[in-house]
């Protein structure tokens, strides 16, 4: 027997590294009328890096960066890997944290040799300003509530980037818009290099679920931490980035692009509008 169409496109998806989880889904891929990107991870590599340690006065910059590890270690976030491998590739010791508690869309805090150590989304602060001037996100380390510094993060865009947000707007009638949970200086430079001109900055994972059901056209969402897992939920198709992506957004998602090419999202959009063609 041939194999029905939809079948056959998600054999054909699989060979292009993307993962489809039921014929419905391979179906309402070729629905979609919107695509909602989240920026870290999604369209940047998701591999940052620590570029700057800016300690508060009085504080030691290897201090704050083993502090900052010591509380981020258990966390699964893209820049929390950043600040560990930092401190690892600069020889400190990561101190032992308790009490790990994990805020997704703000960081985490944790209890380290008694003090509560915090390393959050600065909203706006003023020590970050000048990193986010820089296209940095910055991150505040806080003990017991007192910032002791500030770190400056960056990370790569993707090669295929604009490429894949181009073909992604030719597919749909809507614009592509940009979630975040980063900074509106950050996010305006991501965006204006893929070329996406509806950017959404500092959202918390509710305020991308409100973002995605805005309007009433089938979106897309596509994105990688756990802070996008309700968006990922609420859409008509949630596609999630394989290898930047964390447990539960794999599982939530709908699709998973396991070969982490974002190129690959319009291929199986366009694989899906065919075999619907041929259904119909
Ligand atoms: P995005 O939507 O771009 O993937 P997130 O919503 O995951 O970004 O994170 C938004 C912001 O929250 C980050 O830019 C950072 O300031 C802060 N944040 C989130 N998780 C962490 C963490 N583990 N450590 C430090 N800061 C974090
Ligand atoms: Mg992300």
């Amino acid at each position: 027997a041939t194999m029905p169409p939809l079948l056959s496109a998600i054999a054909n998806a699989g060979r292009h590294g993307v993962l489809v989880k039921s014929a419905v889904v391979m179906e309402r891929l070729g629905q979609v009328e919107r695509v909602a990107l989240d920026k870290t991870g999604t369209l940047t590599e998701g591999a940052p890096r620590v570029v700057r340690v800016d300690p508060a006065a009085g504080r030691d910059a290897d201090e704050v960066l083993a502090l900052a590890a010591g509380a981020e270690h258990l966390s699964e976030h893209p820049l929390a890997r950043a600040i560990v491998a930092a401190a690892h590739g600069k020889g400190l010791a990561i101190p032992a944290a308790e009490d790990f508690r994990a805020t997704p869309g703000h960081g985490v805090s944790a209890t380290v040799d008694g003090r509560k150590v915090a390393v959050t989304s600065p909203r706006g602060a003023e020590a970050a300003a000048e990193l986010e001037d820089a296209g940095h996100t910055a991150v505040i380390v806080t003990v017991d509530d007192a910032v002791v510094g500030t770190l400056g993060i960056a990370d790569r865009l993707r090669p295929d980037a604009a490429g894949a947000v181009a073909a992604l707007r030719d597919l749909t009638s809507a614009e592509p818009v940009l979630l975040t949970g980063d900074n509106e200086r950050t996010a305006a430079q991501v965006a204006g290099e893929v070329g996406i001109s509806d950017v959404r900055a500092g959202l918390l994972p509710a305020d991308k679920v409100a973002a995605v059901r805005e309007s009433a056209q089938p979106t897309m969402v596509i994105g990688d931490g756990v802070n996008d897992a309700p968006a990922l939920a609420a859409a008509h198709c949630g596609v999630a980035m394989g290898r930047a992506g964390s447990d539960l957004t794999l599982q939530t998602a709908d699709v998973v692009v396991v070969r982490d090419e974002l190129a690959a999202v319009p291929k199986v959009v366009d694989l899906s509008r065919r075999a619907r063609r041929l259904v119909q």
